[in-house]
């Protein structure tokens, strides 16, 4: 068992056949029929990275989201206590 392999339906054979994966071909043991291997699992790769990504940009968003909540209270608090400090003298 040098090769990887599988089971699956061979549509020559009409039944479940032990598949062997040689590069880009997966081909049925027992009759040779072979068929190209779909990139099923880059595109899962992908997809994984692509969430990767989004979840970074979400928690980049998130961070800024924060930072201009600190920004807007303190301006707030900033604007309040010159409001107070204005009254008091005035
Ligand atoms: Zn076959």
């Amino acid at each position: 068992m040098s090769e990887p392999s599988h089971t699956a339906f061979c549509p020559q054979c009409q039944k479940d056949v032990p598949f062997i994966h040689r590069g880009q071909k997966i081909i049925c043991q027992a009759c040779g029929f072979y068929y190209l291997a779909q990139p099923a699992q880059p595109d899962g790769e992908n997809e994984g990275e692509r969430f990767g990504g989004r979840s970074i940009l979400k928690s980049i968003a998130y961070v800024i989201l924060i930072m201009i909540g600190i920004v807007v209270v303190g301006v707030a608090v900033l604007f309040a206590g010159c409001a107070l400090m204005l009254g008091h003298s005035l």
